[in-house]
């Protein structure tokens, strides 16, 4: 018997669909659907009373599965919308494009951390570029529609519109690899709450309070933050991470109490649009990681 490539993907197709999961096809090797985009569609077939795109046309019929399988070596989409799924993209810095941008795993862990919680155990998937794919399922009352960087940066969801690759689907630099076998818990409502992109902050002028600190720690950390206000669109959140790790020292030797850094921080970040969310993690992670650093006074 010959190694045939559709019986693999074939399998993982079939495999996610009897999850409840609805699949459709992505072009073989890629990320992309493999079916007719709108500005295309014949208008014919399943397309006869209106093009239907991808979402719709997702199933979990194995015959329908194996029909399509058996023309080419298709990835396998997840449409996570009708699969009633919400699933958590956390991504890696060196995918982002930058060493500095915050790993996604780790803001995760910060962001549960924060809530009172440790990451969930759930179904969950290695991509090849090294993120991690948790799935949860999403009663009706807890719908997500999909994100991208509104929660934290490198923390995506992928909802109602969005689709996930399902494991077992190659790419020329890997492959999607399940990494336990276990069901996908139901979303937990804290968690939930946690993703919710948080509403914009309206932009008010920056004024630190008055409070405790020595001279040199609050003009310090008056000037970081005004570094963050006037931080460039794309450099905001590796901004905020700078400014709190050089201020962190200050924290360390006892020139300023945390929560006054915590505070203004999170005023600085989202008056300049970031996310309550993401300014927590972010500043979170910049001090812990400033204090865990921070050398004794005499030797800075
Ligand atoms: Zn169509």
């Amino acid at each position: 018997m010959t190694y045939d490539p559709r019986s693999a993907v074939l399998f993982a197709a079939l495999d996610a669909a009897a999850h409840g999961w609805h699949v459709f096809p992505l072009r073989p090797g890629t990320k992309r659907p493999a079916l007719h985009g709108e500005a295309t569609c014949p208008r014919t077939d399943e397309c006869a009373g209106g093009h239907r795109k991808w979402e719709q046309r997702a199933t979990t019929d194995p015959g329908r599965i194996r029909a399509a399988w058996s023309q080419a070596p298709f990835n396998v989409g997840i449409a996570t919308g009708p699969s009633q799924l919400v699933v958590i993209d956390l991504d890696t810095p060196e995918h982002k494009g930058g060493s500095d941008a915050p790993d996604g795993a780790a803001t995760f862990e910060a962001l549960c951390e924060r809530a009172g919680h440790a990451v969930p155990d759930t179904y969950r998937t290695r991509t090849p570029s090294g993120g991690t794919h948790l799935y949860f399922t999403a009663p009706d009352a807890a719908r997500l529609t999909s994100t991208a960087g509104t929660v934290a940066d490198s923390v995506d969801t992928r909802a109602v519109g969005g689709y996930v690759v399902a494991a077992g689907s190659m790419l020329p630099t890997g492959t999607y690899e399940a990494l336990n076998s276990i069901p996908a818990i139901v979303l937990p409502t804290w968690l939930h709450a946690v993703l919710q992109p948080a509403p914009t902050a309206p932009s008010k002028p920056l004024r630190l309070p008055a409070v405790d600190g020595s001279r040199a720690a609050l003009a310090a950390l008056e000037a970081e933050c005004a570094v963050v206000a006037a931080s460039p669109d794309g450099l905001r959140n590796v901004t905020l991470n700078r400014c709190a790790f050089k201020v962190g020292r200050f924290v360390a030797w006892g020139d300023l109490p945390r929560q006054v850094a915590e505070d203004a921080f999170q005023g600085a970040g989202e008056a300049r649009g970031l996310t309550a969310a993401e300014c927590r993690a972010t500043i979170r992670s910049a001090l812990d990681s400033s204090l865990r650093k921070a050398r004794p006074r005499e030797a800075a």
